[in-house]
């Protein structure tokens, strides 16, 4: 694997090749990320990593500083599946001077949950993710890999992808769990013991939120109301076990838009919560 540390590197790396597959990651790197490697691997002429903690991305009280850095061993990983080039640039290198120029995403998707609790937050994914693609895809057309682990994420880049005619598929894999079902993140590390089996009360608590709305949906005579009181009373339950969430939500697949009493539209349940120090984000498709 040839890892690209500039702009400069990278390109020349990638100069003999049309067709990147393309896995941006902030590295620490488990089997959900592997999983998008894996996948991303057949569908290019090179596959390509990034590893770049984006300060962009971070409110001041979050955890850019302390979130882990495990170099040696993502490369070892990238190595095993496959990984041609990995671009692992320092901020300097990414941000010479101050990123004055930023891409700022339609507020009717980026002010919303993640939006609304971690304000910018989709500013400084969207700002970087382009950057990025610009440095990988400077050939032309590609395959750019993400998670529905971060659905909005997905979703957004997909607009910015489509708006700005760039010349890239997206391509949204599903997210890997530990065999009980917690969704893989970098931030379960932060998780003592005992946090770690509690944490399973997020997806469990998101499954049942959509147990009872497709119930609610299968048998008529939902009003409006009755959504959000579902979605209450789902945010209490987690309060009552201890946790703060941020929000647990039933949204149409297509543009996070709050649900009517009366749909057959595609739907997922999303939802956040703070389980001590740590933030989890999980999501379900109904
Ligand atoms: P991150 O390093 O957290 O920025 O994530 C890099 C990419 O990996 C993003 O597209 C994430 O959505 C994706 N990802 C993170 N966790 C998972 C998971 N458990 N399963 C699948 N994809 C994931």
């Amino acid at each position: 694997m040839l890892i690209a540390r500039t702009v400069a590197e990278l390109r020349q790396h990638l100069a003999p090749f049309s067709k990147p597959a393309f896995v941006p990651t902030m590295g620490n790197l488990h089997e959900g990320h592997l999983s998008l490697l894996r996948h991303a691997k057949p569908m290019g002429d090179v596959l390509v990593s990034s590893i770049f903690v984006n300060r962009l991305q971070f409110l001041p009280h979050e955890d850019f500083d302390s979130y882990p850095r495990t170099f040696a061993d993502d490369c070892n990983r990238l190595q095993g599946v496959g990984c041609d080039v990995l671009f692992a640039p320092t901020e300097v290198e990414l941000y010479p001077q101050p990123q004055t120029f930023k891409v700022l995403p339609d507020p009717a998707l980026a002010n919303i949950l993640e939006g609304e609790f971690r304000p910018g937050f989709f500013t400084g994914v969207c700002t970087v993710v382009m950057k990025l693609f610009s440095c990988v895809f400077a050939g032309g057309a590609g395959v750019a890999v993400f998670g529905q682990k971060d659905y909005q994420q997905q979703l957004i880049l997909r607009e910015m992808v489509r708006q700005f005619a760039m010349p890239l598929q997206i391509l949204t894999l599903p997210t890997t769990r530990t065999p009980e079902g917690l969704a893989l993140s970098s931030r379960n590390m932060y998780l003592s013991a005992p946090e770690r089996a509690q944490a399973l009360q997020l997806p469990a608590a998101l499954n049942g939120l959509a147990k009872a709305v497709r119930l609610g949906l299968r048998q008529g005579a939902f009003t409006d109301g009755d959504v959000a009181a579902l979605e209450n009373a789902a945010m209490q339950d987690l309060r009552a076990k201890g946790w703060l969430p941020d929000y647990l939500t039933v949204r149409r697949q297509s543009d996070l838009s709050p649900i009517a009493a009366q749909t057959d539209a595609p739907l997922v349940v999303l939802g956040a919560a703070k389980l001590g120090r740590t933030r989890l984000i999980d999501n379900l498709e109904i």
